[in-house]
């Protein structure tokens, strides 16, 4: 039997039940609000943002959290088993939202027409589940069709370029904060990282995520019509290009 191939909608069977079911111990919701302490409110409100799609929400962490910021959210993911923990999540704190389904960002536009956002975050290293760069393109070229002309896009990603060039370490943990948690690379190659989780209760899953490099990821924002890129490390800037574990970068549509 052989392997099957990584491709653009891995990423759906990749995240199981049983994974989507683990994630929240791995991300530790108290821990990650501690960490990044209030930077996508900072930021967004900065911009007079009000409506913000969280377009790979997850189990919902930043939804939820914006949402109580007073932002109008909408959320939404490609992966089924993850907008519905993701509605759970938002039951549970209390929070509404403008929305939650499954959309993949491919189909942002023809989900949500023009210009419906003031503001799109894509976090969680999500963006680095595309494989191709043409889908990486497409992805791009509708999320900017959502956004209201001056409306920002916030996505982030692991410091590829230091786990590329100097190998992997981890410094501070900003992203996985739960309680006898590990995620580290078990592959690291130039056209694919492999990352393995595991949990207290023995629980292990994995992703094969695309590397992308910090210069990579700006080129392709400006590329598909951004402006105004700005990257942050670890939430701060300026920052040594090799020494944070993520980056930040921060787009606007002219
Ligand atoms: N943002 C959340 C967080 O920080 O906890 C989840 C991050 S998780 C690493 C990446 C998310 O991106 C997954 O929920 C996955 O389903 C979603 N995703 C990956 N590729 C996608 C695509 N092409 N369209 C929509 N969602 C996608």
């Amino acid at each position: 039997m052989t392997a099957k191939l990584i491709d653009d909608e891995s990423y759906v069977e990749e995240y199981t039940e049983d994974f989507v079911g683990n994630w929240d111990k791995l991300i530790g919701w108290d821990g990650r609000r501690k960490s990044e302490s209030g930077f996508f409110h900072r930021l967004l409100n900065a911009y007079g943002v009000e409506s913000v799609a969280d377009i790979a929400c997850g189990t919902g962490f930043h939804s939820v959290v914006l949402a109580e910021d007073g932002f109008k959210v909408t959320a939404c993911d490609g992966s089924a088993n993850m907008i519905e923990r993701a509605k759970q999540n938002v039951v549970q704190s209390g929070v509404e939202l403008v929305d939650t389904r499954v959309v993949d960002w491919r189909e942002l536009h023809k989900a949500f027409g023009p210009e419906a956002f003031d503001s799109l975050v894509c976090l969680g290293n999500a963006f680095s589940h595309l494989f191709e760069h043409e889908s990486r393109r497409d992805a791009l070229e509708s999320m900017f069709k959502v956004l209201r002309p001056g409306g920002i896009l916030i996505i982030d990603h692991r410091n590829y370029d230091s786990i590329l060039d100097e190998g992997y370490s981890t410094k501070h943990e900003f992203y996985y904060t739960g309680k006898g948690v590990d995620a580290r690379p078990v592959i690291i190659s130039r056209t694919m990282c492999k990352f393995q989780y595991s949990f207290p209760n023995g629980d292990r899953h994995t992703l094969q995520l695309y590397p992308l490099r910090q210069n990579y990821m700006s080129h392709l924002l400006e590329d598909a019509g951004f402006v105004d890129v700005t990257r942050y490390g670890d939430f701060e800037r300026p920052y040594d290009h090799y020494d944070v574990d993520f980056i930040q970068q921060v787009a606007f549509k002219p």
